[in-house]
């Protein structure tokens, strides 16, 4: 606990003992002081923020680590190796299953957030041979993951464009002994385009830059990033093909420590390559069919696949329509070419990805399952919530699922306080906060939520449009009070909605959206002839994952929004039955630099995060909860019935001391193990007392 000379400087560890905990302007400022002085942990309860440094600070490993270990929570300094600690403790002492969701904008940190809680396991479990191995497997899968599924954007140089969930086995022991890795949404979109400055995934470098010599020319590749469609443009670069050239070295020693073998990696190379290629093929047009240029990139392409090239450049340039029993090949446009092209090289990447993360997930298996004991520790890395000057289907996913999350930690946080207040015998008070129950109904109710309207419009025989789409909702959601048309919206709003748009009222805020594109992003569309000629490839995983099975199934794909949703309901029912601990990433500037505080982007994600309902939820009842033998030793010395001689219980000794000090009635509770306070003030008066006395 800081002094009164000191929580002026450096503000206050936790933001419950804030004053003033409904502003959020004081909530930043609080943030900003901690900040200057790198103090970039601070609590909300037991819920971390954690405002990305951008440099190295001297707060992380074994020996901080060896601090942190076996301390309660508030302790020490906030830090991530706290919650983990507690988190691992609950779990070991406990048996209690355990989830730590990270959330944050891209570029806060929430990543290594994620390396660090899993480093601290790694540390504090023991360290056998065996063990080794396990931990080693799920450290590895890290490169493996970020070279596949990372990417440099304007906002972070090594983001994450997929989302995560890895479960970390224990054994009765308490060492880890294996792991399972969920991915979300990945954005196969970039495989085919960048926005300016931004590169497509790790992997595609690492590999040009990488591969020897021979094998790149084997694979008809050339070093030469201009030489490709599928990257956008951007300046050359020195400094990264470096590091792009060690890091294929590494991810190929991690593939190697994740069991797999020479072959399939040379067949993953394959793949790669192949994108690469059909990126390359040039598709014209005459009298309105489209026609392959016959080169060497499509023929290079069905070599590397494994595929027969004629086959590929039929599945190209027509498709086959069923109907009424008879198929007939009708030839496509150059536009329907080309986006037959590109659905294809991103469906190989994201099946490849898929791939990966299943063999990942087999080497994580546990080896001997006598020492499960079923206990896990669940890390989530997904994007937080997304609002752009332009937001369109993706943010649409991205906030839908912020908006479940919410949900999952207002169920979560209320259910674990009213469970502390029933222990503690302390009579429960009710909590006003913002149910968003009435959201995520506007989103995935059945037959009329927005995902149930753009699915109707997707599978509607016909021509679907994304206005037919907006119309639809608007019919049907106009008088909801989180759904505003451009109808609805009046002069007095802050925010334009064009026509093409409507605005949802989120729980953390209002976001417009744009319907361009909801339909066919939806509709995720791979012509059948292009998976029929996958299905039959010679590369064992192109084969693998466009099963026949799947080609034979007369049930439609489901679409993408609600393969997500499904997905989605899976993951809050794994969350749900674990103890929750959180991590609130924020980034305190756009310029990936240290030192630089920016209030305005700040104050957006404190906003975004929904901190100000999280310090609500949280300081509803009591501001401060404290065991009452680490709060009487702290502060005995204030009161002469317990200083410097006393022998009775520690409940007895807070209450004779808490009683001279003047606490009154509605100031505290005494729980069976701790005393709760209401007000910081309180906390504060006593704590100065003792300062002054020292
Ligand atoms: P996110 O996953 O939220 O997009 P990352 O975890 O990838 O963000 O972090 C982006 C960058 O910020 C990292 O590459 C690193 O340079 C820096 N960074 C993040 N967290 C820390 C930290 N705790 N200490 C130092 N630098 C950090
Ligand atoms: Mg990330």
């Amino acid at each position: 606990m800081e002094s009164l000379h000191e929580r002026d400087r450096v503000g206050v560890q936790d933001a419950v003992l804030l004053d003033d905990f409904k502003s959020q302007p004081v909530f930043v400022e609080n943030l900003r002081k901690r900040f200057k002085e790198n103090l970039i942990y601070t609590y909300i309860g037991q819920v971390l923020v954690s405002v990305n440094p951008y440099k190295q600070l001297p707060i992380y490993g074994p020996s901080v680590i060896g601090e942190y270990q076996k301390v309660h929570l508030f302790e020490k300094p906030p830090h991530i190796y706290a919650i983990t600690d507690s988190a691992y403790r609950s779990l070991t002492e406990e048996s209690r299953n355990q989830c730590i969701l990270i959330s944050g904008e891209s570029g806060s940190g929430k990543t290594e957030a994620s390396k660090k809680v899993l480093e601290y396991v790694a540390a504090v479990s023991e360290n056998k041979i065996e063990l080794g191995k396990v931990k080693d497997k799920l450290l590895q899968s890290n490169p493996v993951l970020e070279a596949f599924g990372n990417a440099k954007t304007k906002r972070n140089n090594n983001s994450s464009r997929f989302g995560k969930y890895m479960d970390i086995q224990f054994d009765r022991m308490g060492n880890p002994s294996g792991g399972h890795i969920l991915n979300y949404l990945l954005e196969k979109s970039r495989v085919i385009q960048q926005g300016p400055g931004e590169r497509n995934f790790h992997i595609f470098y690492q590999l040009l830059e990488g591969i020897e010599d021979e094998y790149l020319y084997s694979l008809k590749l050339e070093r030469k990033q201009e030489k490709y469609n599928y990257f956008g443009f951007r300046p050359n670069n020195g400094a990264d093909a470096v590091n792009d050239a060690e890091q294929f070295k590494e991810v190929c020693a991690a593939l190697d420590i994740m069991g797999i073998t020479q072959r399939e990696q040379a067949e993953i190379v394959a793949i790669i390559a192949s994108i690469l290629h059909l990126g390359n093929v040039m598709i014209t047009e005459e009298e309105g069919e489209a026609i392959l240029i016959h080169d060497i990139h499509i023929e290079t392409a069905a070599k590397l696949l494994e595929c027969d090239l004629n086959a590929l450049k039929l599945a190209l340039t027509q498709r086959t329509i069923t109907a009424h029993g008879d198929s007939i090949r009708t030839p496509l446009n150059r536009e329907l070419a080309v986006y037959a092209r590109d659905a294809l090289a991103k469906a190989i990447y994201e099946r490849l990805f898929s791939w990966m993360v299943s063999r990942l997930n087999e080497s994580l298996l546990p080896q001997n399952n006598n020492l499960i004991s079923g206990t896990v520790m669940g890390i989530l890395d997904i994007y937080g919530f997304e609002v752009f000057e332009k937001n369109s289907f993706e943010q649409f996913s991205i906030n839908y699922c912020n908006e479940k999350l919410q949900q999952v930690f207002i169920e979560l946080t209320l259910k674990s306080e009213q469970e502390e207040y029933l222990k503690e015998g302390i009579e429960w008070e009710k909590v006003e906060y913002f149910n968003n129950n009435v959201i995520c109904n506007l989103i995935e109710e059945r037959y009329k939520g927005i995902i149930a309207l753009l699915d109707e419009e997707c599978l509607r025989p016909g021509e679907p449009s994304d206005l037919t789409f907006l119309n639809k909702m608007c019919e049907h959601l106009s008088s909801h009070k989180h759904f505003v048309s451009h109808k609805k919206a009046d002069s007095k709003m802050k925010k334009v909605i064009d026509r093409d748009e409507f605005m949802l009222i989120h729980y953390a805020g209002d976001v417009v959206y744009s319907v361009k594109g909801f339909i066919d992003k939806n509709k995720d569309l791979l012509f059948r002839d292009l998976r029929e000629v996958m299905s039959e490839t010679g590369n064992s995983i192109t084969k693998s994952v466009f099963p026949k099975s799947e080609l034979m199934s007369k049930k439609r794909p489901e679409t993408a929004i609600t393969q997500f949703k499904i997905s989605l309901s899976h993951l809050m029912d794994i969350l749900m039955s674990k103890e929750p601990s959180y991590i609130r990433c924020i980034k305190p500037n756009d310029f990936q630099k240290p030192g630089i505080f920016s209030e305005n982007i700040v104050t957006h994600q404190v906003e975004y995060l929904g901190l100000m309902e999280n310090l609500r939820v949280r300081r509803a009842g009591f501001a401060y909860r404290r065991l009452y033998e680490p709060f009487l030793k702290r502060y005995k010395s204030l009161c002469p019935t317990t200083w410097p001689y006393y022998n009775g219980t520690a409940k007895d000794g807070v209450q004779k001391l808490i009683t001279h000090l003047g606490y009154n009635k509605e100031e505290y509770r005494m729980g069976k193990t701790k005393i709760f306070i209401r007000y910081a003030r309180t906390l504060f008066k006593t704590e100065d007392a003792f300062q002054a006395k020292k």
